[in-house]
């Protein structure tokens, strides 16, 4: 069987907190490897992140891994959150570099993803299990590809031991973006990020910022279908379906799912995966 895990946000109301314990509650069934919760760059929700973690550890009893930024952050910054997590009972760290909301300036004392990998091993040797990002469409800021495969290269020499994508909608770029990480002797498991459709236009906006590709074919699809909403989800689950067992059959290690703190658009999608 696929090993699957699963992302979610910081929950910052109690609204929003109730509904994350919902959808874990619901998701937990289908037995995730892991879970991961995501930080906001620049310390906006650095409390929140960490207690969502302690949340999906304590209460939900799951494996936890709490995604660290080093955007925006001091290194003691950094340091601390890193022994927080490290006394909650973490073992496994996503580390970025994060975005700088527009307006904020102090950068933070490191530049890049591979800066934090370093910093983590430096400080906790192997406690933590490192995963990072991939962009099998490129990084939306690198200068070109060729550039963006070399410094997704520098993390994992740094020390990452697993990698994320950032989500996408063709199978062939995850191919040939694990062909040419091999071909630059990186050996390490590159995990598809998986995004589940919901909310059509706000993954369309989304995915402009982000620099993920939504195929010509599943927009139109979507504009033609409007408001008919089952057939709508019907039509998103079938196509994230289909590209997941296309990556499985094609060699993916495990499969990660954005869930946007939803249970049903992830569900719909293993279902129809057996
Ligand atoms: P890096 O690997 O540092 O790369 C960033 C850019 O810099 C790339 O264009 C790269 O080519 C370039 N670069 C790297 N090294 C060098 C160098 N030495 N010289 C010149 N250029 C260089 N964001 C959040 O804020 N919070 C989250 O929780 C979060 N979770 C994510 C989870 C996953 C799985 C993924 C894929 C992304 C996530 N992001 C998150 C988004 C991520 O922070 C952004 O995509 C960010 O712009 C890049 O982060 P990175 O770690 O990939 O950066």
């Amino acid at each position: 069987m696929t090993a699957i895990s699963f992302e979610f946000y910081p929950p910052k109301t109690d609204e929003q907190r109730a509904q994350l314990d919902r959808t874990v509650d619901r998701l937990k069934a289908h037995a995730p490897e892991y879970v991961s919760c995501t930080f906001g760059a620049g310390g906006s929700t650095l409390s929140y992140t960490s207690g969502t973690i302690a949340r999906l550890i304590q209460h939900h009893a799951l494996d936890a891994a709490p995604h660290l930024s080093c955007v925006g952050g001091t290194r003691e910054e950094l340091l601390s959150l890193l022994a927080d997590y490290r006394a909650l009972g973490c073992r496994r760290i996503v580390a970025l570099r994060g975005d700088l909301p527009s307006g904020m300036g102090h950068p933070g004392d490191l530049r890049y993803a591979a800066d934090l990998v370093a910093l983590i091993r430096a400080e906790h040797g192997d406690h933590f299990h490192i995963e990072v990002g991939a962009y099998p469409e490129t990084h939306p800021q690198a200068s070109d590809a060729l550039r963006d495969l070399a410094h997704f290269k520098a993390k994992v020499d740094a020390g990452a031991q697993g990698a994320i994508t950032q989500y996408f909608y063709s199978a062939d770029a995850y191919f040939h973006f694990v062909d040419a990480v091999r071909a630059l002797g990186v050996q390490i498991p590159v995990v598809p990020g998986i995004m589940p459709i919901s909310n059509f236009s706000q993954l369309r906006r989304f995915s402009e910022s982000c620099g993920a590709e939504i195929p010509r074919w599943i927009d139109k699809r979507m504009q033609a279908l409007g408001d008919d909403a089952n057939a709508v989800r019907a039509f998103a689950a079938d196509v994230v379906a289909g590209l997941c067992r296309r990556l499985v059959d094609g060699g993916a290690p495990a499969l990660h799912f954005y869930t946007l703190n939803l249970a049903r658009p992830t569900q719909a999608v293993l279902a129809r995966m057996g």
